[in-house]
């Protein structure tokens, strides 16, 4: 669990809670309640019960899920049927009511891709098997009122986003965080999260989360990365070579909303060289010398060329972007701006004229200013930066626009270098 803690502060993501499942203090007594809410609306029942056990995964697994009879994360291990007298949690009952949520947004999957794929299991989707036998499953949490079995593991670990938001302990606490406004998974967890556990939320009176957000995997040589394959790369290696903020921007960009991406050191270095370097930090740095050396690093009006207008529209685009959670066409779109901002700067030439170009770098630090809000959520450190040597604080959306007159940048500094 350290080295999730680490990755996270690593990676300039910070979090308020860690919850672990065997938690007694915080999460066991939310666990309980949930349970007992569900006995309360009628949704648990015991059922003897036949299926597919993967003692690797602690699932029962579909004969769909399998490959050649066997799990494909566990290959090694052997499938047994097991029957056995479970409890159920009716799922089958919120199947109408979660197609209509989904379909009217107010329960919203984003992409439509994994949106589609949960409506169409949700046509036939079953109660789930909900706890197992205490002597199959030892160190489950025991079913309130039967000791002989414990909760399986979709009351017991998915309850975690409200336990840690307070679910059963701080009422307070959880009404101030709750429901989500948004909830981002892995596209391996998405039956899960997406039919069981809202299911769960509306049988127990919860509100369910506002959005959830499902992202696909980062690839290497084109596959998922794994031991057997060799073709796991680091995190933490690649964070130290190219530093954390290019990291975060390589992942944001090479993931599409609705697929995976591929990762590998040629394409963060043509990246890194291409968009931040040969692009951004080059205009950035251009613009702010420039200021210094020629203008005593002060700018005092705006050249009104119809570049504003273009990037404002820019800006619209990059708003929604992100809004929408499709990080690689918001990037995609500042990298535009820039490229704006590096044409108007050619087309006018200011090298030539002093005196008429004085607002034609008043529009470029604009351009810069705007430039380090909007990259702000993906390169916070290098957008600090940016901030500091155009001697504002960090500002934020509601400073976009082209507004700052009359105003001393600070000491110009080359943001990134080519690798
Ligand atoms: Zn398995």
């Amino acid at each position: 669990m350290s080295v999730f803690k680490d990755l996270y502060s690593k990676l300039s993501i910070s979090n308020d809670q860690f919850i672990r499942t065997t938690d007694k203090k915080i999460h066991h007594p939310g666990v309980i309640k949930l349970w007992e809410k569900l006995v309360e609306s009628g949704d648990i029942y015991k059922k003897k019960y036949k299926g597919l056990y993967c003692t690797g995964c602690e699932i029962f697994k579909t004969e769909k899920e399998l490959e050649n009879g066997k799990c494909p994360n566990h290959p090694t291990r052997e499938i047994t049927e097991i029957e056995e007298e479970n409890y159920f949690f009716r799922l089958s009952r919120y199947r109408d009511q979660l197609k209509e949520l989904l379909k009217n947004n107010e329960y919203k999957i984003i992409p439509d891709t994994r949106k589609n794929e949960i409506l169409s299991f949700l046509e036939e989707a079953r109660d789930i098997s909900f706890s197992r036998p205490r002597t199959s499953l030892n160190w489950g949490i025991p079913v309130p009122g039967d000791d002989e079995h414990v909760m399986y593991v979709w009351c017991d670990a998915l309850s975690n986003y409200i336990t840690g938001a307070g679910y059963g302990r701080d009422d307070e606490l959880l009404n101030s965080l709750w429901p989500a406004d948004v909830h981002v998974i892995g596209k391996d967890i998405l039956r899960f999260h997406a039919a069981f556990w809202p299911a769960m939320l509306i049988s127990a009176d919860i509100p369910i989360p506002k959005v959830l957000f499902v992202h696909g995997f980062i690839l290497s040589q084109g596959t998922k990365m794994g031991k057997s394959t060799g073709n796991v790369i680091e995190p933490f290696d690649q964070i130290e070579k190219y530093g954390v903020d290019p990291f975060r921007y390589y992942i944001l960009q090479a993931m599409p909303i609705a697929g995976d991406g591929e990762y590998s050191e040629d394409l963060i270095k043509e990246r890194i060289n291409m968009d931040l370097v040969g692009n951004f930090s080059n205009f950035c740095y251009r613009v702010l010398s420039f200021t210094a050396k020629n203008y005593e690093s002060v700018i005092s009006e705006i050249d009104n060329d119809p570049v504003i207008s273009e990037i404002s529209a820019k800006i619209d685009v990059i708003k929604k972007s992100y809004e929408a959670f499709d990080f690689k066409k918001a990037i995609q779109e500042i990298l535009a701006v820039s490229d704006l901002g590096n044409g108007y700067f050619q087309k006018k030439e200011p090298w030539k004229s002093k005196e008429i170009s004085k607002s034609v770098l008043g529009t470029c630090v604009n351009i810069c200013k705007n430039l380090a809000i909007l990259f702000q959520p993906i390169m916070p450190g290098i957008s600090e930066q940016l901030f500091r040597q155009l001697n504002l604080d960090q500002l934020t959306w509601d400073n976009l626009g082209f507004d700052l007159k009359d105003h001393r940048i600070g000491k110009p500094e080359i943001l990134l270098k080519r690798v």
